[in-house]
């Protein structure tokens, strides 16, 4: 089994959010120096795929990045997504929404970030905000967030049968780390900037969020949009673990370069 395949939420599934271990680091029995190793393999491995997804233009790739506060979405994208060319990559952060996006459907300014053929989106919170934090602070009433799994669900499809390949990575931290994570926040200025007085509000709702975050991996990881779960505590695995699935997912789409537009062998450059 592929660390991809052991990380992948089976569709249908629920996954037991509670017995997987964030500090854990399946599929791979390597210390940090083998994993940054492999790391730089795989990099140089997305860099070549970009290119010729970029060359093909037929396809797209979009990934999803979701976690709770402190759960290295900002880190992976540094260590894991700068392997491809930003000309050809955009990343879309998904804030509070603003009062012209609240007048809009939740799925509109998504929409509008969704990837181009031949181009990679990366969502840094995504619409799952809108059955997450949405959900967990009563935002919107009750049934208003439960259609939306299936709203999404048939979004998400959508886009798949239309040449966009889904990737969505949930980054699972622990409560203690979190706390790690907050406390040097707090230590160091340089990250003051980082804070937010709504971190310790989200914190102290965590099963509330743990629960919703179950049912959003329950009900939305399909064949066309699969989630993984990716024990994020050790930043090392975290990266490596996120490369892996990455690479996986282009091997599988696997784009072609094209073919010239005329017979090249017969060509000489003028002096
Ligand atoms: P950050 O990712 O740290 O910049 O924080 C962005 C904040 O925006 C987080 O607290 C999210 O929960 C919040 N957020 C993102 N999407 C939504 C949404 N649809 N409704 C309400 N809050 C949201
Ligand atoms: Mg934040």
């Amino acid at each position: 089994m592929s660390l991809a395949d052991l990380l992948r939420v089976a569709p249908g599934s629920t996954p037991d959010l509670t017995a997987i271990d964030p500090a854990g680091t399946p599929g791979f029995d390597g210390d940090k120096d083998a994993a940054r190793d492999r790391l730089k393999e795989l990099r140089d491995e997305l860099a070549d795929f970009q290119e010729r997804l970029w060359a093909e233009a037929r396809q797209s790739l979009l990934i999803v990045l979701q976690a709770l506060d402190a759960g290295g979405k900002d880190g992976l994208i540094r260590k894991v997504v700068t392997a491809f060319n930003p000309q050809g990559t955009r990343v879309a952060s998904f804030g509070v929404p603003t009062d012209e996006e609240l007048r809009h459907d939740y799925l509109w300014r998504v929409h509008a970030a969704t990837p181009g053929k031949g181009r990679i989106a990366v969502f840094n919170r995504s619409h799952y905000e809108d059955v997450l934090v949405v959900r967990v602070n009563e935002l919107v009433p009750e049934p208003v967030w439960r259609e939306r799994y299936d709203q999404i669900n048939a979004f998400e499809a959508h886009l798949a049968a239309t040449g966009t390949r889904i990737v969505k990575l949930y980054l699972h931290i622990s409560r203690d780390e979190q706390r790690r994570r907050f406390q040097k926040r707090l230590e160091n200025p340089d990250k003051h900037w980082k804070w937010s007085s709504g971190d310790l509000e989200t914190r102290s709702r965590w099963d509330d969020f743990q629960a919703a975050y179950t049912d959003a991996l329950t009900r939305c990881s399909t064949a066309a949009a699969p989630w993984f779960v990716v024990p994020a505590d050790a930043k090392w695995y975290r990266d490596l673990a996120a490369a892996e699935i990455l690479a996986e997912t282009a091997r599988s789409m696997d784009p072609h370069w094209p073919e010239p537009e005329e017979d090249l062998s017969g060509i000489v450059i003028p002096e």
